[in-house]
């Protein structure tokens, strides 16, 4: 299937290309030509497993992506994850269910992507013919970066150089990124939020000066963030399988239509979720849970989206961002594929912080999205009250979703099941999940971590109790202004 750039500048000739070069070189983010409809194929669905369901989904927009190779690396990818589920269901009440997406190798719903990015990636780039090292670029705002590590780490023919905000992450996600091993592997703070860490990392993408030294050292980029194709369509699956899984458990019959509450940042889950309803899956609503950095609530509700505004830091650093880059996919469809306008409100968004959409995108947005957000005191509130009602322990990401669902059920009273996607262990975030249902303020990550498993007869995941005693291999900080410099001697590294 061929690729083109929501601005218009030259399309991928197929997937395999697209994924190689992550990011198009006009600044667009490459789309699909068309979205497969696969309404017709879900008997076939129903009856398989999970790495089976991503095979065959991934499989419709990599048509050049050899089969078998495919599904055994699904299959590789996820065996990966607890109990050999990548997204389990779980039901909470008659109508509400949590899709958990955190039992990977990171404790994150990056996993998915990223437990199969590395082998997308090195099919595409021998697809293409690159022979040159790829070097993978990401900004992080807490989970990608860990997640890319650990999918990318000693990786023939790959590095990897992650940017986090230095003071904008967990104690335990720091900890996960600076301890990372490998032979291929960076890993440095930046002084500021994940939107300059964010905006860095696109400016090296799109430097002719960057690109021809790293040409002198034999070096291509690549994205692992959700700008490129391949993170996203892994993405996609989770939303067809939480659906058969409902259908084969009874809980709603084939055609029912149901909706998904989602945690968003940087719009990369959700508008896979979307993707999935063009291709045809039964969706009522999608909808759009922020915290206090409600910028996207608000972008759904006026049909402005506006950046000029307080940047908080919250107890859900993940969606601490302000420019959501996957809404570019999303503005691009809502104007008919409008490459042109598409362009201009990204350069007006780059100039002045914002852009509005027409009347008629407005009324299209709305069908389809809900948008709500939840601030620090009720992500509190919620987290102590899930587990205190229904025994569910919740991360504060996930809790920020499970407030907008609420919101949105008593706003609605939605007749269709909803199911609301859990993206990170509450272990990640142990201080303030511990202060949440227990009321203990406890400094220490790992103190606080043994008290929550006490509390919760959770048991603490491995990948957390043995950070404890791992070496710390990356301390660096630096400006953002530092970044290109920082990528360019890395790239030099034999
Ligand atoms: C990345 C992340 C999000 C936000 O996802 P986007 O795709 O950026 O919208 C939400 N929760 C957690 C735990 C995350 O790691």
């Amino acid at each position: 299937m061929q690729f083109i750039s929501t601005r218009g500048g030259i399309a991928a000739e197929n997937a395999a290309k697209a994924i190689t070069k992550g990011l198009s070189s006009d600044g667009g983010l490459f789309v699909p030509y068309t979205f497969p409809d696969v309404s017709g194929d879900f008997d076939n669905l129903l009856q398989m497993d999970y790495a089976e369901r991503a095979a065959f989904i991934i499989g419709k927009f990599l048509e050049e992506y050899d089969k078998e190779g495919l599904l055994t690396a699904c299959k590789k990818a996820y065996s990966q994850f607890e109990e050999n589920d990548a997204a389990p269901v779980v039901k909470i009440d008659d109508n509400l269910f949590v899709l958990e997406l955190f039992h990977g190798p990171t404790l994150a719903f990056k996993d998915i992507a990223l437990t199969l990015l590395p082998y997308l990636l090195r099919t595409g780039a021998n697809i293409s013919g690159v022979k040159e090292t790829i070097l993978i670029l990401v900004a992080t705002s807490g989970d990608t970066g860990k997640a890319a590590l650990e999918g990318f780490k000693n990786q023939e023919g790959v590095k990897i150089c992650v940017f986090y905000p230095s003071e904008g992450v967990s104690d335990m996600q720091k900890l996960q990124m600076c301890t990372q091993e490998g032979d291929n592997v960076n890993v440095i703070g930046v002084k500021g939020n994940f939107d300059d860490c964010q905006t860095a990392v696109k400016k090296i993408f799109t430097s002719k000066e960057c690109a021809a030294k790293l040409k002198d050292e034999n070096v291509v980029l690549s994205s692992a963030n959700s700008i490129n194709f391949g993170r996203l369509v892994p993405q996609i699956v989770y939303y067809f399988s939480a659906y058969c899984d409902l259908v084969n458990a009874g809980e709603i019959s084939l055609g029912d239509k149901i909706d998904f509450t989602v945690p968003t940042g940087n719009f990369g889950n959700i508008l896979a979720g979307y993707y999935a309803k063009k291709m045809g899956l039964p969706v009522n609503k999608l909808v759009c849970a922020s915290n206090s950095n409600n910028v996207l609530t608000e972008f759904f509700l006026s049909g402005t989206y506006d950046a000029n505004r307080e940047f908080f830091k919250t107890m859900s650093p993940s969606m601490d961002i302000l420019i959501s880059s996957n809404l570019e996919r999303l503005v691009f469809e809502l104007s008919g594929r409008d490459s042109a306008f598409t362009a201009e409100r990204m350069a007006d968004l780059k100039t002045y912080g914002k852009y509005s959409l027409a009347k008629d995108e407005k009324t299209a947005l709305q069908k389809e999205f809900y948008a709500g957000y939840c601030d620090e005191e009720e992500c509190m509130e919620q987290m102590s009250d899930s587990f205190n009602d229904s025994g569910y322990l919740c991360d504060p990401h996930t809790a920020v979703a499970l407030k907008v669902a609420n919101d949105y059920a008593a706003e609605n009273n939605p007749q269709a099941k909803m199911v609301v996607l859990s993206t990170a262990s509450p272990y990640k975030f142990s201080q303030n999940v511990l202060k949440a249902v227990g009321g203990k303020s406890v400094k220490d990550a790992f103190d606080a971590a043994k008290t929550l498993e006490t509390l919760s007869a959770a048991p603490i995941p491995s990948q957390i109790s043995e950070l404890k005693n791992k070496e710390k291999r990356f301390s660096k900080v630096i400006d953002k202004a530092d970044a290109a410099t920082e990528v360019l001697r890395f790239a030099a590294l034999k």
